[in-house]
């Protein structure tokens, strides 16, 4: 081996930096590899919204709720599909990994979301209104407490003992995304073993095709360009278990109008979907529960086509609460969010019709003063009349967002192989790995269970007996 170290950490998301760190603290020597140029990987671009059961800000705004309560939501969005020992592990940690971050830097927004599929807010948002806002902190604390950070750093494959133990990596040093040969080969050992963190594989069109031929190339993705999934793939090779690949989430709030996770999915989350209303431009009507989780919302959204084209929904609120929102402020600049004085106005540009959607506005407004959606059952709490001018609009289409298949894990975040044993010395975390969400992830819980597993994942890794090396 060119180096020996006792954990190395793959990926610097929320999963692999909360894992890091916390096999840091926890006495080990630590390696960690990123194979971008930056650390925080897909977590930085994530919208810093953190789903957390019973948290001091629940309390303060008079907020009921409790471990069991947000895991009977996660299974019922999971329609069957959660593997329950894991999301258990993701909703009990969900507090203690709360309570790290703030150990470590990270800084919330004095309020509390309702996210959709939630049954009452329980979402936390970080400062920046973005996941950076936890992975900047917890990569400076990685730093500070003699983590080993190396970025350009491929994990190219395993290194494995005659008995099958991972015992250490070849990685590709000074690698240069995407260039597939760039860089040199280091060998490196780990003596308890390695916490493989690399995230989903949203970007890799070939693979997500396989599992789900809907997912072709007409569909954007919210994800880095990094989410590759060789990392996956990899632990496949070696014989890790499979689990659910095909179930993977579109987020529901994107817009077409713009690249990647864009201005209109954070806008949309926090206030366009809970505050106002999404609309079928054909007939100026709601066609869906705005906060439903996301796979009914983008089930309902991908419907809308005629002769095998989208019909982009157009969704809108108006000016209350939402005037300071720095998302706003920017999608009106890149023109991605448009602004209206009126209700015809809004139709108009369009192409609604215009009497139907004043209908639906009045018919809205009412539902909003009896806190009751006759006609789609959402919950209202953050819903408001749309009166006041001017009106915020935007298009919107789903994008590829999260793979919750990957490879699985037990409750100690051990790698399954196929044969339903583990494989020794290797543990993942986050969203590389499969089973826990399900048919469908809640909105934030990546957070949760990227920094929960990590946590889990070194505590276990830390105990393992060191081999020579
Ligand atoms: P999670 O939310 O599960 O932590 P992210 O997608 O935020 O996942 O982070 C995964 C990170 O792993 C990304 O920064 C990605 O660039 C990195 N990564 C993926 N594959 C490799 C690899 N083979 N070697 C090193 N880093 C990798």
């Amino acid at each position: 081996f060119d180096k020996v170290y006792d954990i190395i950490v793959v990926g610097s998301g929320f999963a692999g930096l909360a894992a890091a760190l916390e096999a840091r603290l926890g006495g080990a020597e630590v390696l960690l590899i990123e194979k971008m140029p930056a650390f925080g990987g897909n977590s930085a671009i994530n919208g810093g919204a953190f789903s957390v059961a019973g948290s001091p800000l629940q309390k303060k705004f008079g907020i009921e709720d409790s471990t069991d309560r947000m895991l009977a939501d996660m299974i019922k969005s999971g329609r069957g599909l959660s593997h329950v020992d894991l999301l258990k592990m993701v909703v009990e940690g969900s507090l203690p990994a709360y309570e790290f971050t703030l150990r470590h830097g990270v800084k919330y927004k004095d309020f509390v979301q309702h996210f959709g599929g939630h049954s009452v807010p329980r979402t936390l948002q970080t400062v920046e209104s973005t996941g950076g806002g936890i992975t900047r902190p917890l990569t400076e604390s990685c730093r500070k407490h003699g983590v080993e950070l190396h970025l350009h750093a491929k994990m190219e494959d395993f290194v494995r003992a005659e008995d099958g133990r991972v015992i250490g990596l070849t990685v590709r040093e000074r690698y240069q995304f995407p260039k597939e040969d760039s860089g040199v080969l280091q060998t490196y050992g780990a003596r308890k073993g390695v916490i493989m963190a690399t995230g989903g594989f949203s970007r890799n069109l070939w693979f997500r095709r396989q599992q789900d031929p809907s997912l072709d190339e007409r569909l954007d993705s919210t994800n880095h360009p990094g989410a590759t999934g060789e990392g996956l793939l990899k632990m496949f090779a070696i014989g890790g278990a499979p689990v659910q690949v095909d179930q993977i989430q579109l987020g529901p709030w994107c817009s077409p109008d713009e690249r990647g996770f864009g201005l209109v999915s954070q806008f949309n989350t926090i206030a366009g979907f809970p505050m106002g209303i999404m609309v079928d431009v054909r007939t100026g009507k709601r066609f869906c529960n705005e906060l439903a989780d996301r796979k009914e919302r983008t089930d309902a959204i991908l419907g809308l086509m005629e002769d095998g084209k989208p019909v982009y929904p157009v969704c809108f609120t108006d000016s209350k609460g939402v005037e300071k929102a720095q998302t706003l402020k920017n999608g009106l600049k890149y023109g991605v969010i448009k602004a209206f004085d009126t209700i015809e106005d809004l139709a108009k540009a369009y192409g609604i019709p215009a009497d139907a959607l004043v209908e639906q506005v009045k018919r809205f407004n009412a539902m909003v003063a009896d806190k009751n959606d006759t006609e789609f059952h959402r919950a209202l709490d953050l819903a408001i009349q749309l009166d006041k001018p001017p009106f915020y609009a935007c298009r919107v289409w789903p994008k590829v967002h999260y793979c919750m298949g990957g490879v699985g894990i037990t409750a100690k975040a051990e790698v399954y192989s196929v044969e339903g044993k583990v494989i020794p010395g290797l543990y993942a975390a986050g969203e590389v790995t499969g089973g826990t969400h399900g048919a469908s992830r809640l909105g934030g819980c990546a957070i949760a269970d990227g920094l929960v597993m990590g946590r889990v994942a070194a505590d276990n890794c830390l105990k393992m007996k060191p081999v020579a090396l």
